[in-house]
């Protein structure tokens, strides 16, 4: 069965069901209908739609793209008419990679975006263009991570259309932004507008994402070098500069096209300089002059109250250094005075007076502030006191539609019971029979088995390519198997694997579950049993010790293979992106998270394996308090101290690396047997419960539902019934974690 109920039309499509051409541009994949549906909810003068501000935005075409399966499904491959046939090879055979994302932040920023537009919602999403993207990974056995810039094409890839001025289709449009050159003169940046169109699944609506472009002729070359990098903290300059960017580039990008949102929802605090922006306004208006810097106090909070209402904002981490503090007196040297008087008064850092906490500020400035998760909602409010009572938990999601690999979704859409999961990821609450039955029992395990293999295939290329390439290049292979392994001697998909792939953090502990590698060894020897373990995972480049974390990783390989007399495999996977992370959620047998509790607010790979029914082995921290279901799900290793106690510390003494492994070593035996011994009973059954408890909860719909909630959009009727429907698959904010 295919998706598309279309009959094959054999590549003869007409211009007017796939091209749009307006005042903006030309534009593919959807039609003149579809963009003005979309364009009259963003313009419409109730302003009932909203912003949705983030640094990144992950949405990879190579893991989701329903505009080339849509073309695909109907054979469309080709047109006789030649600007059908320019777009149609773009979308078959343009860049798939979309490299403006470093981590969870972006992906969880995509796949929100995407369940956006399944729903049908007015919003439009404001980000940065940059064109060196993040950076590129390279592993050396010896020096760790290397990184390179990532170049790519904006011009040639899919869905990405730069906006023609409307007043001149000759000229991209233009927005000027006000800033300040590094003397602190009043200046003007200028920003192209690029704009991806995030269709929903069925092609029948699109969420707009808005990338501002300043690598424009015209800019300083400060500016132009600050907007090249996605997170470039090559100073603190650098980093304060590119937060503005953002900030003070949203009002004039929305202007110019004249979207009216009234709600503007933070993902994470990178863009509130906006709010500055808003508040000067308001003063203007209460002072009746421009003169802000002469504003008390007490109009400054007035007109904070007054913004604060237009504002929701998304905390993704209790982790300082996910924290924005910029110093005053960089700050002075970049922005005027009345902005300082601004932040003078909202963004006070109750640890350094000399710093503007720009955390503090955006939990000050907004209307609702939700963490992303249960046990993040009650460290959040233990760290933000004041701020509590504002507080609530909305559960982070993914994206079923992106996350359930190929050869899972051609199972479920085989199967009568699951007949709408696509458009309802709520339908798995109704499977409890179907997950008796026998034939559907053994369907998933060798569709489980079919993505296994094609991750060994992908792993076993990779460590050929790096021995081949050993005297090719200087880097040494980051893998010791690679040169004891050979094309007859190959990683097994049949053995137990289990997968780790995060940003490198420290607070993330990759290496926790080898700090005693006797133990670990000696737990294998005894049941005689292979283990392979796949990591995975970027550090960022300024960040020395989650670097080092890597170094200890690899470091290990050899000493593991030795003393397990080889059934110990361990392999990194160089690059981590979102077509590594859907291989592997889909091919491994467990997924581990090993944080340090509670500092993983939420943590969305692990929802990423639930929903391809692949058990979690972790720490109780983040969405697994919420998805552990008393183990019926997977399994939980580590301390589980009180949370109001609980360290938030990273410090090397705080990170209990010999209490947490102990306990995933006391654990081990158990989920070796299960999957050794009792794999198509317990491990099966501990596998398939996720599609019964989990997906149903941990997808981006439902998340989309309790925002939307949130947002306080009038939306019509039978609109209104359906998010309600999604909202209302789960309570986010309804337990507390706290023992009290
Ligand atoms: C899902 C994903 C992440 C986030 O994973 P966490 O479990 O939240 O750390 C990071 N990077 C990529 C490429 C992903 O796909």
């Amino acid at each position: 069965m295919t998706y598309f109920s279309h009959a094959p039309l054999n590549g003869n499509i007409s211009p007017a069901d796939f091209l749009v051409k307006n005042e903006l541009g030309t534009f593919f994949g959807t039609t003149e209908a579809v963009f003005n549906d979309v364009w009259q909810k963003l313009t419409d003068p109730s302003g009932n739609s909203s912003l949705y501000i983030s640094m990144e935005i992950g949405a990879d075409l190579d893991v989701y793209n329903p505009l080339r399966r849509h073309l695909a499904d109907r054979g469309i491959l080709s047109s006789s008419a030649p600007e059908l046939q320019r777009h149609l090879k773009k979308t078959h055979q343009g860049p798939v990679k979309i490299p403006n994302y470093g981590g969870g932040l972006g992906v969880l920023a995509g796949d929100t975006l995407k369940s956006f537009a399944d729903l049908r919602l007015p919003v439009v999403a404001i980000s940065l263009l940059y064109r060196h993207g993040y950076f590129s990974q390279y592993v050396d056995s010896e020096l760790g991570q290397l990184s390179r810039s990532t170049v790519w094409s904006p011009e040639q890839t899919p869905t990405l259309y730069l906006l023609k001025d409307p007043h001149n289709p000759a000229i991209p449009l233009e927005i000027e932004v006000p800033f300040y050159t590094e003397d602190n003169q009043p200046a003007l940046a200028l920003a192209h507008l690029w704009m991806k169109t995030e269709l929903s699944s069925t092609l029948d609506y699109f969420v707009p994402e808005l990338l501002l472009d300043f690598s424009v002729t015209g800019n300083t070359k400060v500016i132009q070098e600050t907007a090249r990098q996605l997170y470039n903290a090559s100073s603190s300059l650098t980093k304060a500069l590119q937060r503005r960017l953002l900030g003070a580039g949203i009002l004039p990008a929305v202007n110019a096209l004249g979207i009216t949102s009234r709600t503007i929802h933070l993902n994470e605090q990178h863009g509130v300089v906006v709010v500055i922006q808003l508040i000067s306004e308001e003063l203007q208006q209460i002072l009746r002059h421009n003169n802000i810097e002469e504003a008390s106090n007490e109009q400054i909070q007035e007109a904070a109250r007054r913004i604060s209402k237009k504002i929701v904002y998304t905390i993704h981490t209790p982790v300082t250094a996910g924290h924005d503090r910029f110093d005053k007196k960089l700050y002075a040297g970049i922005s005027r005075k009345s902005c300082r008087r601004i932040l003078d008064v909202l963004a006070v850092d109750a640890d350094n007076p000399a710093a503007y906490n720009f955390t503090n500020f955006a939990m000050r400035v907004n209307r609702t502030a939700n963490s992303v998760s249960r046990i993040h909602r009650d460290v959040t409010r233990r760290q933000f006191p004041a701020f509590a009572h504002k507080i609530s938990a909305i559960t982070n999601g993914v994206h079923h539609l992106t996350w359930i690999s190929e050869k899972r979704a051609a199972l479920f859409d085989s199967i009568a019971a699951l007949d709408n999961w696509r458009k309802d990821p709520g339908v798995f609450t109704g499977i409890e029979t179907l997950l008796k039955d026998h034939s559907f029992r053994s369907s998933f395990a060798k569709t489980w088995k079919r993505d296994s293999a094609q991750l060994f295939a992908y792993v076993n290329a990779m460590l050929k390519e790096h021995r081949n390439g050993m005297t090719r290049t200087w880097i040494n292979p980051p893998n010791y198997l690679s040169s004891i392994l050979s094309d007859h001697n190959l990683l097994s998909p049949e053995v137990f694997t289990i997968g780790f792939a995060r940003r490198f953090s420290t607070y993330k502990r990759a290496d926790l579950i080898f700090s005693n590698i006797d133990m670990l060894c000696d737990i294998l020897l005894d049941r005689q049993r292979p283990v392979t373990f796949l990591f995975a995972g970027k550090a960022h480049p300024a960040d020395e010790p989650g670097k080092k974390v890597i170094k200890h990783i690899l470091s290990y390989q050899a000493e593991l293979f030795e003393k397990s007399n080889g059934l110990a495999n361990l392999i990194f996977i160089p690059n981590y992106d979102m077509n590594i992370a859907k291989m592997l959620v889909s091919g491994v047998h467990v997924w581990l998270n090993s944080p340090k509790r509670p500092l993983e607010a939420s943590g969305t790979s692990g929802m990423k394996a639930a929903m391809n029914g692949v058990p979690n082995i972790s720490i109780m921290d983040g969405w697994w308090v919420e998805g552990y279901n008393e183990g019926r799900t997977g399994w939980k290793f580590g301390k589980e101290e009180d949370i109001v106690s609980a360290s938030l510390s990273e410090s090397k003494e705080s990170l209990f690396y010999e209490e947490d492994s102990a306990s995933f070593y006391a654990l081990l035996p158990d989920v070796l047997d299960a999957f050794y011994n009792s794999f198509d009973s317990l491990f099966l059954d501990k596998s398939l419960q996720n599609l019964l408890l989990n997906i149903p909860l941990f997808n981006t719909h439902r998340m989309a539902g309790e925002y939307a909630d949130r947002y306080d959009l009038a939306l019509a009727g039978d609109h209104q019934e359906k998010m309600n429907y999604f909202a209302k698959l789960y309570s986010s904010d309804n337990f507390s974690i706290s023992i009290e």
